[in-house]
C-alpha cells in the first residue's frame, strides 16, 4: 500500500451556493474506490484520502468533471461564500471568483478561512471567519479578526470599506502575505491581529 495523503475538493463558487452534481459525486466515487474516507469538512470543502501515487490522476478526473481541487491543512481554504441569492452581478459573483482563485491554497502558518457575502445580510456568516469581504452595494468592506471556535469566540472588526473591485484582491493577498511574514510560529490569526493591531494593519493595507 503506498502513502496517503488528503485533497480538498469543492464546486465552483456559483449562484446557489455550493451545489454538486450526482455525476460528480459519481465521479468522486469511481475515483476513489473503496474503503477510503470523505470528509465533510465545516468550511465547505470534501477532504478526500487518495493514494499519493494517484493524486495527479484524481486530481484530472476530478477537474474535468468541474470539480476544483486544492490542498488540504495548513492553507487557505477556498472562498466561504453566499448563496448569491440577489443574483449573479448585485451579488458580485465574478468577484468572488476572481478572489477565489487568488486566495485558495496559499499555505499559511494556520489554516485561514475567507468569507464572502454578497450584501450586507450576511449569510453565509462573514463576520465568523478570519478574513471576510462583504458587498456594500457597489463597493467592498473588508473583516478581519472572526474566531467561531472555543470559549474566546470574536467578532470580526471593519479593517477597511469602500474598496472597488480592483482593490479587493490585492488588499486581501497582502492581508494573507503580512500575516505569513510577520506571524509567531503557528500563531492563530485572530491572536496575530491581536498583537500586531488593527491599526498597524490598516495602515498597511492603505493606498493600495
Ligand atoms: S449574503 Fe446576501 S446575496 Fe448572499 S445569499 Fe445572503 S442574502 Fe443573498
Amino acid at each position: 500500500m503506498g502513502e496517503i495523503t488528503k485533497i480538498a475538493v469543492a464546486p465552483p463558487i456559483q449562484v446557489g451556493g455550493s451545489l454538486f452534481t450526482p455525476e460528480q459525486f459519481a465521479t468522486i466515487g469511481a475515483a476513489l474506490g473503496t474503503n477510503v474516507k470523505i470528509e465533510m469538512t465545516p468550511f465547505k470543502q470534501l477532504y478526500l484520502e487518495v493514494h499519493l501515487d494517484q493524486q495527479e490522476l484524481i486530481t484530472a478526473q476530478l477537474e474535468r468533471s468541474g470539480l476544483e481541487v486544492y490542498p488540504a491543512g495548513f492553507v487557505t481554504k477556498s472562498l466561504i461564500a453566499c448563496n448569491f441569492c440577489k443574483g449573479a452581478e448585485e451579488a458580485g459573483l465574478e468577484v468572488a471568483q476572481r478572489l477565489n482563485q487568488s486566495i485558495a491554497g496559499i499555505e499559511t502558518p494556520m489554516p485561514l478561512k475567507i468569507g464572502y457575502a454578497g450584501c450586507a445580510l450576511g449569510t453565509s456568516e462573514p463576520l465568523l471567519k478570519d478574513i471576510s469581504v462583504v458587498k456594500m452595494r457597489n463597493t467592498y468592506e473588508v473583516f478581519v479578526g472572526g474566531e467561531p471556535k472555543g470559549l474566546k469566540t470574536s467578532i470580526a472588526q471593519s479593517l477597511v470599506s469602500g474598496l472597488t473591485e480592483d482593490q479587493l484582491v490585492p488588499v486581501v493577498t497582502t492581508l494573507i502575505n503580512y500575516y505569513k511574514a510577520n506571524a509567531k510560529g503557528k500563531e492563530k490569526f485572530k491572536k496575530f491581529i491581536d498583537r500586531v493591531t488593527l491599526e498597524q494593519l490598516q495602515q498597511h493595507v492603505a493606498g493600495l
